[in-house]
């Protein structure tokens, strides 16, 4: 869900152009940032259940819990705080805890309130990873959308600025392009 994630950034940078983009394309993945050192040290596991893309039960019962979620979005705000003010701040913040609405329609019930699981209380997900091919057009659709919108307000603030709107092109065109190589990547492994 990578890409679709970073399409989402895009989009919010195209309507909150105090945060930047890159803080918010970190946003989008933080709680998968925050994933990898747990997989390492075996608190949180994949599962392979399916092959192909998302045929995965993903044990992340720390960073994606809903407590674990809220904690993460609120420790990454924090760090943007000082240099970017409380407006970008909590964007950031709310982007890092999208993350795991998104994840909720994809994830095939395995995403717990608390963290650990404590309590075994519900696992929630919709598990629209077991139609890939709808999933597929929903990322490409965020990626698209996501991408135009921050194109548009991106040459708009250009120009405003008396400068060209070539280089919002550019960006917008290499958002696309990496949108696009990493749903290729997940869909061809
Ligand atoms: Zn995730």
């Amino acid at each position: 869900m990578i890409a679709g994630h970073f399409g989402f950034a895009a989009l919010v940078k195209s309507r909150e152009p105090t945060a930047p983009l890159w803080g918010l394309m970190l946003a989008t993945v933080w709680l998968d940032v925050a994933f990898i050192p747990f997989l390492l040290l075996h608190a949180e596991s994949i599962q392979p259940v399916h092959p192909g893309y998302g045929g995965l039960i993903i044990h992340a019962d720390y960073t994606h819990s809903i407590v674990g979620m809220i904690l993460l979005g609120a420790v990454l705000g924090l760090a943007f705080l000082p240099r970017w003010g409380r407006r970008a701040a909590t964007v950031v913040a709310l982007v890092a805890m999208s993350h795991w609405a998104l994840d909720l329609i994809v994830h095939r019930s395995d995403m717990p309130v608390l963290p650990g699981n404590v309590g075994n209380l519900p696992l929630l997900g919709f598990g629209l990873w077991k139609k890939p091919g709808v999933v597929a057009v929903l990322e490409l659709g965020l990626v698209a959308v996501g991408t135009l919108l921050y194109w548009r307000a991106a040459r708009q603030a250009s120009i405003t600025a008396g400068q060209s709107g070539n280089r919002a092109g550019v960006c917008a065109a290499l958002a696309a392009l990496s949108g696009i190589l990493v749903l290729y990547l997940d869909y061809s492994s």
